[in-house]
Formats: structure tokens, C-alpha cells, sequence
């Protein structure tokens, strides 16, 4: 109903006005709705210049433009590049978890803000943007799917195609931060297929909140490899950096 969202809108722009703006992670006051403070900002841990050429796992010194990490080395992910903004902890790790859990739909411009500035190389060069599904189930749980907030916000702000529905999991997995690196591959492998969507030659870029050691999103990419598509790029939030992955 036209009526019911305009006053709705204007209700929101007048609550705005009245309560100060908040952080989005301490609840300090700040100048403008939707952001952190610099206090919390100062906590985030941003992925810099030395990391793996493909996984993007942080590296503690410079090893070149190329070098790639032991993992990416002893079997290279189905996805050609991984971006994460920030490593999962402090801030980071706060947001990630409200927004998965804690209905804090309001967070997802504000963090898909931070994933556009961190992964606009692989951006400009992809056709298709794309969530990791969750599990129909577990979507009614959550009621929402915390990637696809992020991509579709990804998407509107670099204006590309978004294609919500292109990936399908089939069947439930364990929660990968739950098991050893050498079953998350097993744990995922054959969980996803593509949609109805021709993706031949095309590059793809899929969205998620955290990754952990990647076999998530190499999972998907290879589905999205075996139907054709040239190029599989992933863009996250965060990194989870565990000691034995
Ligand atoms: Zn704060
Ligand atoms: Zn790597």
C-alpha cells in the first residue's frame, strides 16, 4: 500500500532525526546513521597487501605479488580468487555474527560497503553476482540468508546482474567451522548445483559473510565450472584465521 510506506518513511525519517545515531557495533553515538565509530573501526583488522595470490590467506611478510600459500600449493581451490575484507575477529567478528543471528538486517548496506571497496577488481569483472545458498531449512531457521543480504547490496552498488537463485544447496552439511580441514572438503563436495541460469563463458562472482578455509565456496565453483562458467571469483567479509586449518 502506497500510503502505509510512505508514512512508514516518514515515520523512519522522523525517529532518525529524534534519536542520535548510533554505532552499528558498541552503540556509541556517532555522526551518521548506518556506520561504527572510529573506535570500533581502529579494531578491525583489514586483510593487506601480502596475502595468497588465490585463497588470500594473510601472510606475515611480503613473499610477492604471486606467492600462493601452503594449502592453495598442495591443491589449488576451483575458484580463481578469493577477497576478504577483514580478518574474523574483534569488530569484525561482532558484526558478522549480528548479522547472521541477530536479525540485524540494518547491517548489511554497511558491510557490503566495505566489501565493494576491498573487492572491486574482481567486481568490474564479473557477469554475474550470486550468494552461497544457505539450506532451505536451514533459511526457515534464520529466516534470512546473511550472503544474500550482502550480495544483493553488492550488486546494487556496483550495479550488476544478481542472480539470488543460481546456486541450490541440496543437501544439509555440517557447519564447517565445526571439522578438521580434511573433512570440509568431503562435507560440501556435491552439496550445490546451479540453476536454471547460462553461465557458460561467463565470469561469476559469489558472495558470502565468512570464510574459513574456502571449501564452501571451492565447492560451489566447481558446480559452476562443470556448467561452464569461465571465471569463479568469491568476495567475503571476513577471514577466519584458525591455527590448524
Ligand atoms: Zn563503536
Ligand atoms: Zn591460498
Amino acid at each position: 500500500m502506497p500510503i502505509i510506506s510512505t508514512t512508514k518513511k516518514i515515520s523512519q525519517a522522523v525517529l532518525n532525526f529524534m534519536l542520535p545515531a548510533q554505532c552499528l557495533s558498541c552503540h556509541a553515538v556517532v555522526d551518521t546513521h548506518g556506520a561504527i565509530c572510529a573506535t570500533c573501526w581502529n579494531d578491525i583488522n583489514f586483510i593487506g597487501l601480502h596475502k595468497c595470490y588465490v585463497c588470500g590467506l594473510p601472510f606475515a611478510f611480503d613473499l610477492g605479488p604471486k606467492a600462493l600459500c601452503r594449502h592453495c600449493t598442495e591443491e589449488k581451490p576451483k575458484f580463481n580468487k578469493a577477497v576478504a575484507v577483514c580478518k574474523y575477529e574483534n569488530t569484525a567478528r561482532k558484526l558478522a555474527i549480528r548479522l547472521k543471528f541477530g536479525d540485524s538486517v540494518s547491517l548489511a548496506p554497511y558491510l557490503a560497503k566495505m566489501m565493494v571497496g576491498s573487492g572491486s577488481e574482481l567486481i568490474g569483472k564479473a557477469d554475474i553476482i550470486a550468494p552461497i545458498p544457505l539450506h532451505f531449512m536451514r533459511k526457515i531457521a534464520r529466516k534470512y540468508n546473511q550472503a544474500a543480504l550482502l550480495a544483493r547490496q553488492v550488486a546494487k552498488i556496483s550495479e550488476k546482474n544478481y542472480e539470488p537463485f543460481l546456486l541450490k544447496r541440496v543437501r544439509r552439511t555440517k557447519q564447517q567451522t565445526k571439522l578438521h580441514r580434511r573433512d570440509r572438503k568431503s562435507n560440501v563436495d556435491g552439496a550445490f548445483v546451479v540453476a536454471n541460469v547460462d553461465v557458460f563463458g561467463k565470469t561469476v562472482l559469489l558472495v558470502d559473510d565468512v570464510m574459513t578455509t574456502g571449501s564452501t565456496l571451492s565447492a560451489c565453483a566447481k558446480a559452476l565450472k562443470e556448467r561452464g562458467a569461465r571465471r569463479v571469483y568469491c568476495l567475503v567479509f571476513a577471514r577466519v584465521l584458525l591455527e590448524k586449518v
